[in-house]
């Protein structure tokens, strides 16, 4: 394939780690890196203009969101994802399962709620073999959200890299609901891969590894997914209540993966985990932390979390970080941000996230450099 490359520079002596490329249609991910979440194709306050500036290499957004609003159809018009949302460097869409399951087991379900919307408990209509049907929250449509539909609309949106469709079974689960789900799951993927192969499109598409957090069915998925022409791996499904347990999961699936493949872990990206889990041979996180935090006035700093709300900064006439070289800190002081966040200006969270962001940018190249030079 010519289109979508890893190209693996260097192993530490060290640890699992490693740098390497994954060259796409709309560029090159310096590996490991991070992953900024765009939900609705936008990461919040941020313009895409500014995202490219601050060098994010991968955006991360949600077919399921995009699917409900505006949907697939009005973006494919608009000439796919790149342009509607005025990108030009990579982009990676998930499947839409991850939601509509949360919307029985959680997360979403919490979104909606923290938005005034009722979570009724029709909003999953019915899962099969087929797929699941489920009921739109904006319109009160039925949608049915398949292997094969979920290619199509991610074939519309036309990011650099798809995930094929896949079950997200809660954390607390019997051992036999958990091998049904992923050998279903691994149906899924395997549709979802034939569907994705009709019509490449310069598409990469990821395998979404699965089996909770049971040892033995991660090395089964792996096993299962490594024998299909998967460009890739994503780690999925749940990773544990614990960081404990999620690190000790990583040290017995990353080894299973085919190492010329690129690997990313879904949904993971604090700094504690990041720096945890690059020893283990992660290549890519995605997560909305750093952008959350700034919304929340956490800015992100070489001495660490710092909070911007803080009564101390009112007077502090300096940058956020004297070492940071982002646009907000070039221009900006603390306590003129510490303003913003007290007067309740929209700005400030624009700028708290072009320099969460940026130091994110800043720590991954810094966890490269140590890579090659042996030290992690
Ligand atoms: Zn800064």
């Amino acid at each position: 394939m010519t289109y979508f490359r890893f190209e693996l520079l260097h192993t530490s002596k060290k640890s699992r780690a490693r740098v390497g490329k994954i060259h796409t249609p709309h560029g090159v991910i310096d590996t490991p890196n991070f992953v900024a979440v765009g939900t609705n194709g936008t990461l919040k306050a941020l313009d895409n203009d500014m995202v490219q500036k601050i060098g994010l290499q991968l955006m991360f957004c949600n077919t399921y969101h995009l699917m409900l609003q505006p949907g697939t159809e009005v973006v494919r018009q608009a000439g796919g994802l790149h342009r509607f949302i005025h990108r030009d460097m990579p982009i990676i869409t998930d499947s839409g399962g991850f939601q509509v399951f949360s919307l029985a087991y959680g997360s979403v379900a919490n979104e909606l709620k923290s938005k005034g919307i009722k979570k009724t408990d029709g909003m999953v209509l019915k899962i099969s073999e087929d797929g699941v049907l489920f009921r739109s929250y904006r319109d009160g449509s039925k949608m049915l959200l398949t292997p094969e539909t979920s290619i199509q609309a991610q074939k519309d949106l036309g990011a650099d890299i798809i995930i094929p469709f896949d079950e997200l079974p809660p954390y607390h689960i019997e051992k036999k609901l958990l091998i049904e789900s992923l050998e279903r799951t691994h149906r899924w993927e395997e549709r979802s891969l034939k569907e994705h192969l009709k019509d490449p499109q310069q598409q990469a598409m990821y395998a979404v590894v699965h089996g909770g957090v049971d040892v033995e069915l991660r090395a089964k998925s792996c096993s299962f997914l490594s024998k299909l022409p998967f460009d890739g791996f994503a780690i999925g499904g749940s990773l544990g209540k614990t960081k404990h347990e999620l690190f000790e999961l990583l040290d017995h699936t990353v080894v299973q993966l085919d190492a010329s493949k690129p690997n990313h872990l879904l949904g993971i990206g604090d700094l504690e985990s990041i720096e945890q889990s690059i020893p283990k041979g992660i290549d890519t996180f995605d997560s909305s932390y750093p952008t959350r935090a700034a919304r929340h006035g956490v800015a992100i700093t070489s001495q660490g979390p710092l909070n911007l709300t803080k009564g101390e900064y009112r007077n502090q006439f300096r940058p956020i970080d004297a070492t940071c070289s982002c646009p907000t800190c070039a221009n900006f002081t603390l306590a003129y941000i510490h303003h913003l966040f007290k007067a309740k200006e929209m700005t400030a969270l624009t700028l708290a996230s072009v320099h969460n962001l940026h130091q994110m940018v800043e720590i991954m190249k810094a966890y490269r450099q140590k890579i090659l030079q042996d030290q992690i």
